[in-house]
Order: structure tokens, then C-alpha cells, then sequence
């Protein structure tokens, strides 16, 4: 089947590329993060905004961090296409809808798996205490 050969390809190729983009945006990240550490932090002890740079900082890390999550999902995703069960949902083995992968080439869970599984980890939303 020349089809479903082809489009396996294509999924590679879209995955492969998502994955050089992401590990892209993770080296941006991190080379940012550098730059901003490298600033001593004595030199101005008393600006207001080290509070702001303290923020900025965890942002980007947890940013580095939802992407690394990311970057795993898209190589788990690769090695799914090279088995061929790309766009296989890995919970219930149902398709995975295009139009979701089109969004996220990389996830391996359908919407209905997907959202029960977020229900469960997040079983209620917490009042932030934060602020
Ligand atoms: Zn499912």
C-alpha cells in the first residue's frame, strides 16, 4: 500500500520537523535563562524589579520544561510512526481524529482519553493561594 506508506512519511516528516522546533525553542530558552543568570544579581541590589526577574525566570523554566515534555511526546510519537501506530490512541487503541493531530502531532491520546486523564490528574480546581 503505497498510500499509507507515503502518509506514514509525511507524519515523520511533520513530527521531525516539530521536534527540530521545539528543541530550537528549548536552546533559545535556555540560552536566555543563561544570559539572564549571568547578571549579578549585586549589582543593583535594591531594583525593584528583582522580584519580576525572580518571576521571568521561573516562567522560562517551566516553559523549558513544558517543552522537554513536548520534545518527549514528538520522540514517543516517532517511534509509534515507525511501528505504525501513529495516531493510534494508546488508551482506548481508537483513531486518533486528524484534525486533533494536525494540532498535536505528537500526542498519543484521543480528545475523550485526553480530557479524562486531565480530569483525573486535576481532579478540582484549587483557589490559588498565590497573590
Ligand atoms: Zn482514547
Amino acid at each position: 500500500m503505497a498510500n499509507e506508506k507515503d502518509s506514514t512519511a509525511k507524519e515523520m516528516e511533520r513530527l521531525e520537523k516539530e521536534r527540530r522546533r521545539t528543541e530550537a525553542e528549548i536552546a533559545r530558552l535556555r540560552s536566555y535563562l543563561e544570559t539572564e543568570m549571568e547578571r549579578a544579581p549585586g549589582e543593583d541590589e535594591d531594583a525593584p524589579d528583582a522580584a519580576a526577574d525572580i518571576y521571568e525566570r521561573e516562567k522560562t523554566l517551566s516553559l523549558i520544561r513544558a517543552l522537554e515534555d513536548k520534545l518527549a511526546s514528538i520522540e514517543h510519537a516517532l517511534r509509534s510512526t515507525a511501528i505504525g501506530k501513529y495516531g493510534i490512541c494508546e488508551r482506548c487503541g481508537e483513531r486518533i481524529d486528524p484534525a486533533r493531530l494536525e494540532i498535536m502531532p505528537h500526542t498519543s491520546l484521543c480528545v475523550r482519553c485526553q480530557s479524562e486523564l486531565e480530569r483525573r490528574t486535576r481532579p478540582r480546581r484549587q483557589p490559588s493561594v498565590e497573590g
